[in-house]
């Protein structure tokens, strides 16, 4: 094994990434060494490379950037116990302490003192990473890297869509980006019974039917609110997935949602929102919901059942590339053009 490694790095405070030659990070006792076989690129990897001022005020550098990935257990710390060497897991990204008050409730997905991979520690645009055993997760076995690599992404998803039920009931979904699509995916295999999808972007709107959305409209051409009380009978959305965080879309979807309605924030919003809470909310009796990475293990356990019970996302890789060629990914993320863009440090395997 050469010392060095291949990594995507933000070297400083600039837009871009580079790729360049990292040493192979070393293992503490209660670490695992992993090698990377697939990692997806997330719109928080898209700020990064912008760097934009959340990225500017959020993300540590020089950092080895991306935090959605699986691979191969290399290496396991002498204190390791449940992890051997062949074993493909994938990781919680949000590194959480495990011991605040918040861990210690079993709430460590808001730890008070989270570092986050790819943003405040180094992450897995790299031929290898090195995580804390309390966060790798065993994934499903049979699983196709490509596929098991989202699993981090697809966790917000889950605990979005199963943070209450959706069954039987008309489900409003805002936003169809990658986390917006998941949703879909979920809900129809969780017993919606309807699903509109809601986003900006016809390439995205088809995937939204091609993972189950029984309506995919586009506010440019569709007025939301009539079309969709006039779809339900004036009674509007019993459950609205918040997935995209713009503020027009916040305010149409909660004048949708209904009497008692349930309505699960997920999408962050760039600037403060503007809703009418006495009319949308109090006198309609909502519950509100804000939603943030995955419960560990709650969501990773139930995603897990999902997936080995066929949940099925192959219509969202829409691209797989090598590492070597990350300004394509980027470009394409960019643009709006695809699903989940897949890299692969290691190179593209034959299976894929
Ligand atoms: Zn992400
Ligand atoms: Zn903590």
């Amino acid at each position: 094994m050469s010392e060095q490694m291949k990594a995507l790095v933000k070297e400083g405070p600039r837009p871009g990434l580079v790729l360049v030659e990292r040493p192979i990070p070393k293992i503490e006792s209660d670490e695992i060494r992993i090698r990377v076989e697939a990692t997806s690129v997330c719109g928080t990897d898209l700020h990064i490379y912008n760097w934009d001022t959340w990225a500017q005020s959020k993300v540590a550098q020089p950092l080895i950037v991306g935090h959605e990935f699986c691979g191969e257990v290399i290496e396991v710390g002498s204190a390791v116990t449940r992890f051997s060497v062949g074993e493909r897991v994938a990781a919680e990204s949000h590194v959480f302490c495990g011991t605040c008050r918040y861990c210690r409730e079993g709430q460590a997905h808001i730890c008070e003192n989270e570092k986050i991979i790819g943003v405040q520690r180094d992450g897995c645009f790299a031929e290898q990473i090195v995580m804390p055993e309390r966060c790798v997760w065993k994934t499903p076995e049979g699983l196709p890297v490509e596929i098991a690599t989202l699993q981090e992404p697809l966790g917000n998803s889950v605990h979005v869509a199963m943070s209450g039920s959706v069954v039987g009931k008309d489900v409003l979904v805002m936003g169809c980006g990658p986390t917006g699509l998941f949703s879909i995916a979920i809900a129809k295999k969780c017993g919606a019974r309807s699903i509109i999808a809601v986003d900006v972007q016809s390439y995205r709107l088809e995937l939204a039917k091609a993972l189950g959305a029984d309506g995919a409209w586009n506010p440019v051409e569709v007025d939301i609110v009539s079309e969709y009380m006039e779809k339900t009978g004036g009674m509007g959305a019993d459950v609205v997935f918040g997935m995209s965080g713009n503020g027009k879309a916040i305010e149409d979807s909660l004048r949708c949602l209904s009497r008692g309605g349930d309505y699960r924030f997920f999408g962050v919003p760039s600037d403060r929102v503007s809703v009418d809470l006495a009319r949308d909310v109090i006198f309609k009796g909502a519950r509100l919901q804000g939603i943030i990475g995955r419960k560990v293990w709650d969501t990773w356990k139930d995603m897990s059942r999902l997936l080995e019970e066929g949940l099925d996302l192959s219509p969202i890789v829409t691209h797989k590339i090598d590492l070597e060629d990350y300004e394509t990914a980027f470009k394409l993320i960019q643009e709006g053009q695809c699903g989940k863009v897949v890299m692969f440090p290691n190179g593209i395997p034959a299976s894929s």
